[in-house]
């Protein structure tokens, strides 16, 4: 049996089998040392070494806690023991599941002759009868571990860990290639730390957003703020202004779209806004989208001078925008009023390019940001993963149904970080490069690090949760290569 033992990088994984069946052995073989939680190690701590049977219980009593402790802070835990204990299994699964991490087992079933043979080979052998009792529980075993609740049961092979988003990726990417579902692709850009100071951002600028052009993303956007967010770094971090950015972009670019993802409505007095994008739109040749949300970051209102109403009104001054904004981009000079803005007359020459700038309101929030997406915008723009997403996909169209809007009307973008690899090696000396100080799975989960496999079975998921248009921002963006070695995902979801 040489299947996959594929493991999510918080997994606990419980290793069954019988002595001789080979479970330290492959334990050392795919995992390091710190990750591997054994009762002999534990017995050799507590005990006089880790042949003192005497000293099992108390070994199996701090097994349980470094188990559980472990589980607690999320890291990958491969437990070496003989596995056959079902009190003690249950314990480890229960553990698992207080902290919401998945519970994967291997059984090691190497044939009875072969597990007899390899102890009697070894410095102290099991007694005989000992191992005879010990084979006849794997069956058992394997039976309770499904009725423990144990999420994946795995037949033994060799193991790769990946981030918990690609648990069921393969399943997936073999449903895409056997019947392609069509996807767009956006790039986020929140950073500009490449190589070299402030004089090279505006070539580096050009270039990736050329690049991105070539490999078909069809949409760019840059973020709304003055000062980098903790998000993606740290106060003093390099970030441009949004829409004049964007207006460089624009002449750097012949095809792709534009936006901010997204404008906190706070920033700017609307009509300017308003105006802003509209510019954007004629110079772009019709290639503006105008991101709004609510605005959320409140130091950088007080470092900018920008007053930060409470949430309630920010949410009216949002609905304002959605409502007033078109008025401004549509023929005439009509009058606005709203609850928090108000205009003599909402005027704006020339008008843009597209007949009807796309909207995208960003956020989640299912009782009043998918609802103003819902009554008034034409992209809503949502993070998690496809069953969050799938959940708010109903929330949105159970608010369109209500608000007497045609759901299809409103597309569904989702934004995510990801790095992609082309296979597990170059993955693994992406990780390794960039990790710095931070373990390989966490950096790897943090940032939905995968190969481009991994990247197609979680995309197809998405899409089939009804996601239209993902947009991705690429961790490793200011490295070279980053935009072409996601090339294959976009391929993969191409019209045919
Ligand atoms: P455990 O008791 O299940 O932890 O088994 P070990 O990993 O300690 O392995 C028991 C013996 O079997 C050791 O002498 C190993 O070298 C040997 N062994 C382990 N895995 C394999 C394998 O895949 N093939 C062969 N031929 N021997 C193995
Ligand atoms: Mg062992």
């Amino acid at each position: 049996m040489t299947s996959e033992v594929r493991l999510p990088t918080n997994a606990l994984v419980i290793l069954v089998g019988p002595s001789g069946s080979g479970k330290t052995t492959w334990a050392e073989e795919w995992f390091r040392s710190d990750q591997v939680v054994s009762s002999d190690r534990v017995r050799e701590l507590v005990g006089a070494g880790e042949h003192d049977q005497r000293a099992g219980t108390d070994a199996f009593d701090v097994l349980d806690l470094v188990v559980e402790r472990r589980m607690r802070r999320g890291l990958l835990t491969v437990v070496d023991t003989l596995g056959l204990d079902r009190v003690r299994r249950r314990g480890w699964i229960a553990a698992a599941g207080r902290h919401g991490r998945p519970c994967h087992a291997v059984v090691f079933d190497v044939g009875e002759r072969e597990c007899r043979r390899r102890n009697r080979g070894r410095d102290r052998p099991v007694p005989a009868k000992v191992l005879t009792g010990q084979l006849g529980r794997v069956a058992q075993a394997r039976a309770e571990l499904v009725e423990d609740g144990v999420d994946q049961l795995h037949e033994l092979g060799p193991a790769t860990v990946v981030a918990p988003v690609f648990a069921f990726s393969p399943e997936w990417a073999r449903r895409q290639q056997e019947t392609p579902m069509t996807l767009r692709f956006g790039l986020h850009i929140p950073t500009f730390d490449g190589p070299g100071d402030s004089s090279d951002m505006a070539g580096q600028l050009s270039t990736l957003a050329a690049q991105a052009e070539e490999v078909g993303f069809t949409s760019l956007w840059v973020m709304d703020h003055m000062v980098q967010i903790p998000q993606f770094g740290r106060a003093w971090d390099p970030i441009l202004e949004s829409y004049t950015t964007l207006g460089y972009l624009a002449a750097s670019t012949t095809a792709i779209r534009l936006g901010t993802m997204v404008t906190g409505i706070t920033y700017r007095n609307l009509g300017h806004l308003g105006k802003i994008v509209a510019t954007l739109d004629v110079l772009s040749g019709g290639r503006a989208m105008c991101g709004v949300g609510a605005a959320w970051y409140e130091r950088e209102h007080r470092a900018y001078g920008w007053g930060f109403p409470p949430l309630r009104e920010r949410y009216e001054l949002l609905e304002d925008a959605l409502q007033f904004l078109p008025l401004l981009w549509g023929p005439g000079s009509p009058p606005f009023s709203g609850r928090r803005f108000s205009a003599t007359e909402a005027v704006c020459y020339p008008r843009p390019l597209q007949e009807h700038v796309p909207i995208l309101v960003g956020g989640s929030g299912e009782r009043r940001t998918l609802r103003l997406a819902a009554r008034y915008a034409d992209a809503c723009n949502l993070f998690g993963e496809a069953e969050v997403v799938r959940h708010k996909v109903e929330v949105l169209h159970k608010h369109c149904r209500e608000a007497d809007r045609d759901p299809t009307e409103v597309t569904v973008t989702q934004l995510s970080t990801i790095v992609c690899a082309p296979d597990r090696d170059a993955l693994s000396d992406r990780v390794e490069a960039l990790r710095g100080t931070e373990t390989a799975e966490g950096w790897m989960a943090r940032t939905n690090a995968g190969t481009v496999e991994d990247h197609i079975g979680r995309f197809r998921a998405m899409t089939e949760a009804g996601v239209q248009e993902a947009i991705v921002s690429l961790r490793d963006l200011g490295h070279a290569g980053a935009v072409e070695r996601f090339a294959p995902v976009i391929d993969a979801f191409r019209p045919q």
